[in-house]
């Protein structure tokens, strides 16, 4: 289901960068990397400011010795006594059981796993310092592998640091290399102080002051403060990152609006007595919606613009996206130009082009289609007639990118389902069709809403227009849970649908990185579904499948010969059948939030009652964990696809819910876009002003925080 990886088409090389120690020579000539290294690689630890940038996620306390008889059990302490046993006691397994005496009470230290090593160290007579967590035992108060050494020696004046890490990446290694980033790393000052004092908490520290305490806190500091995020060291990290990124933003910004684009003003050949839109408009078998009137004048106010526009189109599923993109295609073409129509999947691309065709050739325009299986011959043709300029409209999957491809002029490109395509991808698509210096406009669109707070707030660099009304007729969908051992009924229900002359959707399990288990998953579902019911025809749809082989099983589905489609989630994005009422998920509690929304917009399309099922399986657990369960809720409690944005959003946190939809990489890692909003009203207040007083320190802080990410956020 994933699209291919992007790297080919990367834009932002990380070895641009100025590079730091020597372990930070780029890739391609550096000497065998060791694991260690490797794995800090992938933590995107390149750089001494990234290690510097990387804090701890706990600390431990190791600067103070506690007496054991001030310690209460389950609290992390530790403490210096004496050995004063030690035996190795063969049970159900060996284990070494010392006995240590700290002159108030007396602690046994249980390993289960031990070297001739710890024996040596711990033996009898010998005085220790020990640190674990302490629980009342079986034979008193006891500790399981307790970190353990000599004792004496001094005290740290700080917490120790515990970082976030990953396998092969040992903590001490991880340890030594942020403290000699941090010791390297450039942390010059580069906000300037008139625009710190607009800010009391910023005030408090600098960078420098902030990194070092965060990552060697004093102990007399309130953990909370670090935990919560609301020290005045966490502060200052969170508003120079909402800084870096509002900076970045409003640089795209203005880099955009010094381009140019072709401006669409009209008909290039006066004399037809009205417009492509106005045809396409008389010609739909429907009037638009007041959301897809006004969303398509602002699209047209863009387009008129020679600046290029950056618009994102969002709308619920089935809210009616592809008639506006129709319209703008259809103004760009009756201008003189090309426009192209990007979609994640073929069979989306195919469906976008038969909707647009029927909607689109009847007015003269010739479409050329692009896909990743076409036969050499057919592709030829189409790409001839790109490059001629034949074609003013281009259909097709991110073959529409690839370097072959060559458009006469184009001006519009449109991307539906951004959130499927990789941002490189999408700035693939932008760079290639530059003609004579100008930029095509860019509208993309998505089914997933970004939250209006978070939209405005956080894309500086790109105008939002939302579908907010659902064209009418629609009967809402009601959506039900049933535990996975109900199957018979919801079998039955099927049953019952089919004798109304409706279609079914039955989506498969979506095991991540197991598309083979997918496939068997739903392989057995289709012939069990197959035999449950006899006589009825049941396709079977996934994505390993030649495109010959599922077009056909799709235009069976489509056409009402096919009562019930099983499917994995090739069907999520964009498939219109309005006779399927509905939809059953399998395995529910293994979806994302948006994905059981996208994939519920399938039915209720049409007027008939439709209806969503959750079959959900609790494993071998008594009951579904609570993040699927608030999932579920969610889908239960509304239909609503700014509603369900929103609990996403707060299921997962805005990090997670931005980095998913963007790049896989989370863009905020410190910042929270909800606790911090006055943090970022102050980065939006400071960064037009840095950019205009002060560029280079502007670009220095951009660089510092966001590396090569900066090429990322402008996509
Ligand atoms: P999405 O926003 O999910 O891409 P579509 O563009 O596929 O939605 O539209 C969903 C369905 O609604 C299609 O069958 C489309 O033809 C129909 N539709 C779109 N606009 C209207 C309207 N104004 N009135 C009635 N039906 C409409
Ligand atoms: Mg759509």
């Amino acid at each position: 289901m994933m699209l291919p990886a992007a790297s080919a088409l990367d834009p932002a090389p990380k070895t641009a960068l100025p590079m730091a120690g020597a372990a930070d020579k780029p890739a391609a000539k550096a000497p065998a990397k060791s694991p260690a290294q490797k794995a800090m690689e992938k933590l995107g630890l390149r750089r001494d400011i990234d290690l510097a940038l990387h804090l701890p996620l706990r600390y431990e306390d190791e600067t103070r010795i506690t007496r054991l008889a001030d310690a209460r059990d389950g609290e992390v302490v530790q403490f210096e006594g004496e050995v004063t046993h030690s035996e190795v006691l063969i049970r159900s397994r060996r284990q070494l059981l010392v006995t240590v005496d700290d002159g108030s009470d007396t602690c046994v230290l249980r390993f289960l796993n031990f070297y001739p090593s710890h024996q040596k160290t711990l033996s009898v007579g010998a005085w220790v310092r020990v640190r674990g967590e302490l629980r009342g035992g079986f034979l008193g108060r006891e500790m399981v592998h307790p970190h353990f050494k000599l004792a004496g020696g001094e005290l740290p004046g700080a917490l120790t640091p515990v970082y976030p890490t990953s396998a092969g990446l040992p903590q001490v290694y991880l340890r030594k290399a942020v403290l000699s980033g941090l010791a390297r790393a450039d942390l010059s000052e580069t906000i300037p102080a008139p625009f710190l004092s607009k800010n009391m908490p910023l005030r408090l520290s600098s960078l420098r002051e902030a990194l070092q305490f965060l990552h060697h806190p004093t102990p007399d500091v309130a953990l909370q403060t670090l935990e919560d995020r609301s020290h005045p060291a966490w502060q200052r990290l969170k508003a120079e990152e909402l800084l870096a990124q509002q900076i970045s933003q409003l640089q795209s910004r203005r880099v955009r609006a010094a381009m140019r684009a072709p401006a669409l003003n009209g008909p290039a050949m006066r004399g037809t007595h009205c417009t492509l839109q106005e045809q396409l408009l008389e010609r739909l078998p429907f009037r638009l919606t007041g959301a897809q009137q006004r969303v398509s004048a602002e699209i047209e106010v863009d387009l008129k613009k020679n600046v290029p526009m950056h618009r994102l189109l969002q709308g619920d599923v089935g809210a009616g996206k592809t008639v506006v993109a129709a319209l703008a295609a259809a103004r760009c073409i009756d201008a003189g130009w090309q426009c192209a129509l990007m979609a994640p999947t073929e069979i989306l691309a195919e469906q976008h082009f038969s909707k647009l065709i029927s909607w689109l050739e009847p007015l003269g325009i010739k479409t050329a289609r692009l896909t990743g299986s076409q036969k050499p011959k057919e592709r030829r043709e189409m790409l001839a007639l790109v490059e001629s300029g034949e074609a003013g409209l281009v259909i097709g999957t991110h073959a529409v990118i690839q370097s072959k491809v060559k458009f006469k002029n184009l001006a519009l490109a449109i991307i539906d389902e951004q959130h499927r395509f990789g941002v490189a991808q999408r700035l693939a698509l932008r760079s290639k069709m530059t003609h004579e210096g100008q930029e095509p406009h860019l509208l993309m669109m998505t089914a997933t809403p970004i939250p209006r707070t978070l939209a405005m707030s956080y894309y500086a660099d790109l105008d939002v227009s939302t579908l907010d009304e659902l064209p009418p007729g629609r009967t809402p969908i009601v959506t039900k849970l049933v535990n996975d051992a109900r199957r018979d009924e919801v079998i039955a229900r099927i049953q019952a649908q089919i004798a109304q002359g409706r279609q079914i959707y039955w989506v498969c399990p979506l095991i991540e990185e197991s598309e083979s288990i997918d496939l068997v998953n739903a392989t057995q579902t289709h012939a069990a579904l197959s035999e449950a019911l006899p006589g009825v025809m049941v396709g079977l749809l996934h994505s390993r499948m030649p495109p010959a082989e599922k077009k056909a099983v799709m235009s069976l589905f489509t056409e009402g010969v096919m009562a019930v489609l099983v499917s994995t989630t090739v069907i999520e994005v964009g498939v219109d059948v309005p006779n399927a009422s509905l939809m059953v998920i399998e395995h529910a509690e293994r979806f994302g939030l948006s994905q059981l929304h996208q994939l519920r917009g399938r039915v209720g399309r049409g007027a008939a009652a439709s209806a969503c099922v959750l079959l959900y399986s609790t494993g071998d657990a008594p009951r579904l964990g609570e993040v699927a369960r608030a999932r579920l809720k969610a889908m239960v409690e509304t239909n609503d696809g700014f509603e369900i944005a929103r609990r996403d959003l707060d299921i997962r946190g805005p990090g997670e819910f931005l980095g998913a939809r963007q790049s896989g990489a989370a863009m905020l890692r410190f910042a929270d876009l909800q606790t911090d909003a006055g943090l970022l009203a102050w980065a939006r207040e400071v960064a037009p002003l840095m950019l205009d007083q002060y560029p280079d320190l502007a670009e220095r802080h951009v660089l510092r925080w966001l590396g090569g990410k900066a090429e990322f956020l402008k996509a």
